[in-house]
């Protein structure tokens, strides 16, 4: 059809393969699991080539891919990925958190990576089948969950910065425990203008691996200085963007004396976060705060801080969900934000509901049955 112009596989299509049982590890203990490092037992994988089109999507024992070491992936980054997660209700039931936006934007990733595009239903559907599968490594934990990661990769075996006739979309998943094992602790910032992570006509507004390999090397700087994230700034008025691998948020008294919320807009330096849309509406809906999307500069939150309007600051992003700041560390001068002393503050709010609707304590359209 006209709109799938790529053709897709299907979720109906799916060949199992499942691990022997005397090769299925043991369950972890969550409590104690560094992020990314264990694996579930199983993975998704569906190739694609130009001239065969899609090919057999299938569930298989989690094992190394067999690559081309000329396989575009390698040379030119031809890459895209997402990350979501997979939550155990109070209900025992499982839930995946607005999966359709993860969709659109990895369709958006493909396109601009030139690679096939699919039918969004039908990787839900495959994302669901994997995750039924390794059902019983989703942690029975009101803060944890399994982390799924849809991958990308151009394999075409060829050398040359060019299209790539062939393609392999796979998902593997781990299970992640608490984000912050030691408690909903503020983080502090540093904010180098000498650094940028993403410019006007650059991918920064998509989930490209080549947007995150060169981010390393700055955020150790980071960590080397005792700060522990990375803010990154843009432009001659150092424009805040986002913080880390999370979108930003600000909650001010406005010079009307109102509460306002205001996030940086979708300006193509914004990576589009699925919680950071999730932020937007819940606080549109409560109604309690004016919301903006609006650049906000470096000289504004030095402003702000002087005139005591600046209540909160917070990252959202599937991993942590929020994240409040306690500090900037920006051209030798630390800028101290409240976040941490506000009563009732905002970001809190945002998780206890985000958590509720996750863990299925409020029946919620966001909350996807597996
Ligand atoms: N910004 C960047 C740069 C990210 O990598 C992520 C993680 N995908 C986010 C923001 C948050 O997006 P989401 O809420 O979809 O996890």
């Amino acid at each position: 059809t006209e709109e799938l112009p790529d053709g897709t596989f299907k979720a109906s299509d799916v060949e199992v393969t499942l691990t022997a049982p005397h090769k299925l590890q043991a369950k972890p203990d969550v409590g104690n699991l560094i992020f990314g490092r264990t694996f579930t037992d199983h993975m998704f994988t569906v190739e694609w080539d130009k001239q065969a089109q899609w090919g057999k999507p299938q569930i298989k024992p989690m094992g190394n891919l067999p690559i081309h070491p000329a396989a575009k992936v390698l040379h030119y980054a031809i890459e895209l990925f997402e990350g979501m997660k997979a939550y155990r209700g109070v209900d025992g039931r499982i839930r995946l958190f607005r999966p359709d936006l993860n969709m659109q934007r990895i369709l958006r990733g493909a396109k601009r990576a030139m690679l096939p595009t699919f039918d969004p239903n039908e990787f839900i559907g495959c994302i669901k089948k994997l995750v039924k599968i390794e059902q019983e490594w989703i942690p029975h934990s009101e803060t944890s969950s399994l982390y799924i990661r849809p991958t990308y990769i151009g394999t075409d075996p060829s050398l040359g910065v060019a299209l790539s006739n062939n393609a392999m979309l796979y998902i593997i998943l781990c299970p992640v425990g608490p984000y912050f094992a030691t408690g909903f602790k503020p983080v502090s910032l540093y904010a180098d203008p000498k650094y940028v992570r993403a410019w006007p006509g650059g991918c920064g507004d998509q989930k490209l691996g080549s947007n995150y390999g060169p981010t390393v090397f700055v955020q150790k700087t980071a960590e080397a200085r005792g700060q522990q994230q990375v803010l990154w700034l843009y432009g001659e008025d150092h424009q805040l963007t986002e913080v880390g691998t999370m979108n930003i948020f600000f909650v001010v008294r406005n010079a009307n004396g109102e509460k306002e919320l205001i996030t940086p807009p979708l300006n193509g330096l914004i990576l589009p976060g699925v919680t950071r849309f999730s932020v937007l509406d819940l606080c549109r809906e409560w109604k309690e705060l004016k919301i903006t999307e609006r650049t906000i500069t470096m000289a504004e939150v030095q402003q702000l801080t002087k005139e005591n309007r600046l209540l909160e600051m917070f990252g959202a992003g599937t991993a942590c969900i929020v994240c409040p700041v306690c500090s900037i560390s920006y051209l030798g001068e630390k800028i101290d934000i409240p976040t941490a002393e506000q009563e009732n503050p905002v970001y809190m709010k945002v998780l206890n509901t985000l958590s509720n609707i996750f863990y299925g304590k409020i029946n919620h359209p966001w909350g996807v049955l597996v």
